[in-house]
């Protein structure tokens, strides 16, 4: 039994070499060639923002760094405004780069940049995964999953739950339409857009429990916002959302 799985170890870390050999990992972003240990190339990593602290305690969105006073902090948009959601943590700074990063692993048939996206928000979001009990995905128009193929926040938090050995529920939360793309949309027209958006079923699995939200890119919050009422309106105890980017306000 032991010989067995020695020889499996054996035969799978051959075969990994073959492949190394034979297609040689790249920087996602320039597409060099990188040693199979890193994520990006040296020249792309100093390129990436990565959200740092001083940043607010709710929302994540980074503050000015005279302000760090080592506390808890929040922004002034979570102070006068408690978001629904109980915590955010995003990876990068939604800009040029982190954008291009993204697109690549939603259009370009990119599914292998999970590792590196999910090895990142293990990192983003290591203060929310205590407080977790289950793992689901912003979900996509069934109609948009069939044409795209894929639904990246699935394929994101599948991975990620997996990692942390939390329950994952792919469906429990759907859209009931499709929503027109929110790129342009003022804040408000982003609320309108998402109304009754987003429904729940297989409810009792929801119920008292504390759920960790993943999405690509957290922008004005309308949509993490339209998720998380209707999963507490269904008995969530608590949503935490998690996502690659989030854009900051210069
Ligand atoms: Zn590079
Ligand atoms: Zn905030």
């Amino acid at each position: 039994m032991e010989n067995t799985s020695k020889f499996k170890n054996i035969f799978k870390t051959l075969l990994k070499n073959i492949v190394n050999y034979l297609f040689p990992p790249q920087c996602p972003y320039c597409e060099k060639i990188i040693d199979s240990k890193q994520l990006l190339c040296d020249e792309c990593y100093h390129k990436i923002h990565f959200i740092q602290a001083p940043k607010c305690y709710w929302c994540s969105v980074p503050l000015p760094i005279e302000t760090d006073t080592g506390e808890k902090m929040l922004c002034a948009k979570c102070l006068s405004k408690r978001p629904l959601y109980d915590m955010a943590r995003s990876v990068f700074v939604y800009d040029h780069f982190s954008r291009l990063l993204i697109l690549k692993f939603k259009y370009y048939d990119r599914n292998d940049l999970r590792h590196i996206l999910v090895h990142y928000l293990l990192k983003a979001g290591n203060d929310l995964f205590d407080k977790t009990d289950l793992v689901i995905p912003v979900p996509m128009f069934w109609l948009r999953r069939l044409k795209r193929q894929y639904n990246q926040s699935s394929v994101l938090a599948e991975l990620l739950a997996k990692k942390i050995h939390k329950p994952y529920y792919p469906d429990v939360l759907y859209r009931t339409h499709h929503t027109e793309t929110q790129t342009h949309k003022t804040s408000k027209e982003r609320k309108q857009n998402l109304k009754d958006a987003f429904q729940a079923r297989h409810v009792e699995l929801i119920q008292g429990k504390r759920i960790l939200l993943i999405d690509d890119v957290l922008t004005t919050g309308a949509t993490a916002e339209s998720c998380t009422k209707v999963l507490k309106k269904n008995g969530a105890k608590a949503v935490y959302v998690l996502t690659v980017a989030r854009t900051v306000k210069k």
